[in-house]
């Protein structure tokens, strides 16, 4: 069996067996991981407190050549989120970065662009204007698998926007010109989305400022799009109260 090492990011525990956890990670190499952590439920081990959703870890792990997941060998951990204790907005955020990351990114092939960005928004967790990072991770990890769609032109015709901007749900959450769109769909702020395209190239440390009421329609849209590509529901949205 052989023996690799990487940096990965905790996305979601799974019970497994008497003592034993499966963990869902990204990892920088390899994309999305399963890792069989041994002993991790024991409530005396030193492995249960590094697992936690949100933990960066350098971890040493075995894998067979057919192995689905990885047998972790040895973690240390890099950044956890003990300070945002009682913060529940910030940890709502954190549950949304870690379920879209397991959604985006696929397994067995480098993901650093996407790995680089949940990091930036863990971190950006940290000082306290969670919604703020939320949004900046969404359309950085958007970007970073290639869904980013939502610049200058209509995604259906590829016109620049010249008219009203219009939200299609049932296309994948796409951005369609009033033409396009006609009266399907619902209408999309063109103020909003030109603050969202500047994120989009400042990142979370850009100087761009949205509402509370921007903020949510902005969450609501991005993570539209991420459910309409992986066809599955974001259940740790619910826990945001934007919606
Ligand atoms: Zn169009």
């Amino acid at each position: 069996m052989a023996l690799f090492r990487d940096q990965v990011v905790v996305l979601r525990l799974y019970p497994y067996r008497d003592r034993d956890r499966v963990v869902h990670t990204l990892s920088r190499e390899r994309g999305r991981l399963g890792l069989l952590a041994r002993g991790a439920r024991s409530p005396r081990g030193a492995l249960a407190p590094r697992l936690m959703v949100g933990n960066r870890l350098e971890v040493t792990y075995h894998r067979g050549p057919n192995a689905s997941l990885g047998t972790l060998r040895e973690v240390s951990l890099v950044t956890d989120h003990q300070g945002l204790q009682g913060d529940l907005d910030a940890f709502a955020s954190l549950e949304v970065m870690a379920e879209v990351a397991d959604h985006l990114a696929h397994e067995g092939s480098p993901e650093p662009a996407l790995f680089d960005a949940l990091c930036g928004g863990l971190v950006a967790l940290e000082g306290g204007a969670a919604r703020r990072g939320l949004v900046a991770y969404l359309v950085a990890a958007l970007a970073a698998t290639g869904l980013w769609g939502g610049g200058g032109r209509c995604e259906h015709c590829g016109r620049p926007w010249t008219e009203e901007i219009r939200e299609l749900a049932g296309e994948g959450h796409a951005l369609w010109c009033g033409r396009c769109a006609g009266e399907r769909g619902s209408p999309f702020p063109v103020g909003l989305l030109l603050a969202l395209t500047r994120i989009a190239a400042e990142g979370v440390d850009g100087r761009v400022v949205l509402t509370g009421e921007q903020e949510g329609r902005a969450i609501r849209w991005l993570t539209g799009r991420v459910e309409g590509q992986s066809r599955r529901r974001l259940k740790s949205v619910a826990f945001l109260d934007v919606l």
